[in-house]
C-alpha cells in the first residue's frame, strides 16, 4: 500500500470511552478455571505432531509437556500443567520486539521500513524475499523479524541486545535471561537466517550489520520463558500495553493495536488465515511449542506443548486455544452469543 494517512491516537482517555474499544468480559473465575482444566484434560493425550529438530537442542524437549495459562486484565492467572517449565521463546519474541521498534520509530515509520503483509510462505522463506518487492514482508517472519531486530534502539550489538532484553523483560514482568544451550545450538546452525540477513542487506532492507543483527535475533529467540510468562506478555498486549501484573506501561496503546494487527494477519505463518478464521483473535507461535493468544480488553492466553504441525505451530496449543477462545468468548468477530448447550460456534 502506498501512503495511507494514519491519524495519531485520538486525544481522549480510552478508559472513559468504552464504546470505542472492544467490549465484554471474561466469564466468572470459577468458570475460567473449569474451562482451562477441561481444555487440558481434553488434549493432553493427543500425541500428533513432531518436536522441532532443525535447531538440534530443541529435539530434546519431551513431547508430553503441556501447559495452559490465562491471565486476565487485572493480572489474575488461571493455569494448569507444565506452566513453570522453561523453554526458549523463539518466534513468540517477534511481536514484542516489533512493539519495541514501533515504540522507538513510530508505527507508521516501522510499517514503511518493515511491511505488514503476510507472505503465504514458511517462516524462514528466502523465496518470499525474492518474490515480493517489500522483501522484509512483515515483522513476524524471519526476514522481517531480523530487520526489526536490526532497528532496535542502540548503536552497537550489545546496546541493541540490552534494549531488546530489557523490553521483553518488562512485558514478562521479570528479568528474562538467555538459555545458553539453545543459543549455542542455534548459533551453530543458523546459516539460513544469516543468508536471509545478507540478502536483505543487498536489497537495502536490513538496517544493521547482517551477522550482528542475526546474532541479536538468535539471542532474542533463545530467551527462556514459561507459559506463565507468555500469558503475562500476551495480557500486556490485551491491556493496551500496560503489564497487568506489574502495573508498568510497556508500550503505548497505539503501538499495541498495530502489533495485534500484524499478529492477526501473520502470527501463524502460512496458516495465519486458518487461525484467524477458526479462533478469531491475534496469535503468535514459536518452534519450541509456545503460542500466545491476545483477546484485546479481556486477557492473554498462552499454551506450551512442543509437538508441531507442518507449518511449525504447536498442535495441542492450537487445539486448546481454539477450545478456550470459543468458550471464553474471545473471538473478535462474534457479535452475538453462541447458541445452545453445548454451544454451537
Ligand atoms: N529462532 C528460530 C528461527 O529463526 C525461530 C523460528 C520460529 O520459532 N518459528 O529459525
Amino acid at each position: 500500500m502506498a501512503e495511507l494517512s494514519m491519524h495519531e491516537d485520538l486525544p481522549f482517555d480510552e478508559a472513559t470511552r468504552p464504546a470505542l474499544v472492544s467490549t465484554g468480559n471474561l466469564p466468572m473465575h470459577t468458570e475460567i478455571r473449569r474451562l482451562v482444566t477441561e481444555a487440558y484434560e481434553l488434549y493432553r493425550d493427543d500425541d500428533s505432531g513432531a518436536v522441532a529438530d532443525y535447531i538440534p537442542v530443541l529435539a530434546q524437549a519431551s513431547p508430553k509437556l503441556f501447559g495452559i495459562a490465562v491471565v486476565g486484565p487485572w493480572g489474575r492467572s488461571f493455569e494448569i500443567g507444565d506452566v513453570e517449565t522453561h523453554f526458549s521463546i523463539q518466534s513468540v519474541s517477534k511481536p514484542f520486539v516489533f512493539a519495541l521498534v514501533c515504540d522507538t520509530l513510530g508505527y507508521e515509520a516501522a510499517r514503511v521500513r518493515l511491511g505488514v503483509n503476510s507472505t503465504g510462505f514458511p517462516f524462514n522463506s528466502l523465496m518470499a524475499v525474492e518474490l515480493n518487492a517489500e522483501r522484509t514482508m512483515n515483522p513476524l517472519v524471519n526476514a522481517g523479524a531480523i530487520a526489526t531486530t536490526s532497528l532496535a534502539p542502540g548503536a552497537t550489538l550489545e546496546e541493541k541486545w540490552a534494549s531488546v532484553r530489557e523490553r521483553l523483560s518488562m512485558f514478562a514482568g521479570r528479568e528474562l535471561t538467555i538459555n545458553a544451550e539453545v543459543y549455542a545450538s542455534e548459533s551453530a546452525t543458523n546459516l539460513r537466517n544469516q543468508g536471509i540477513a545478507h540478502l536483505l542487506r543487498s536489497y537495502g532492507r536490513l538496517y544493521f550489520d547482517p551477522e550482528e543483527a542475526t546474532d541479536i535475533y538468535t539471542r532474542q529467540c533463545s530467551l527462556d520463558v514459561t507459559a506463565h510468562d507468555l500469558a503475562v506478555m500476551a495480557a500486556t498486549l490485551a491491556n493496551g500495553g500496560v503489564n497487568p501484573v506489574s502495573g508498568d506501561r510497556v508500550i503505548g496503546p497505539g503501538v499495541c493495536r498495530r502489533v495485534l494487527a500484524v499478529m492477526a494477519s501473520a502470527g501463524l505463518y502460512e496458516l495465519s488465515g486458518d487461525w484467524l478464521y477458526q479462533i478469531g483473535v491475534p496469535g503468535k507461535s514459536g518452534v519450541s511449542g509456545g503460542i500466545v493468544t491476545v483477546a484485546p480488553g479481556k486477557g492473554g492466553l498462552a499454551t506450551y506443548s512442543p509437538p508441531l504441525d507442518a507449518a511449525g505451530n504447536s498442535v495441542r496449543g492450537q487445539l486448546a486455544s481454539k477450545y478456550l477462545a470459543e468458550r471464553l468468548g474471545l473471538n473478535l468477530f462474534a457479535s452475538v452469543p453462541a447458541q445452545g448447550s453445548p454451544p454451537r460456534f
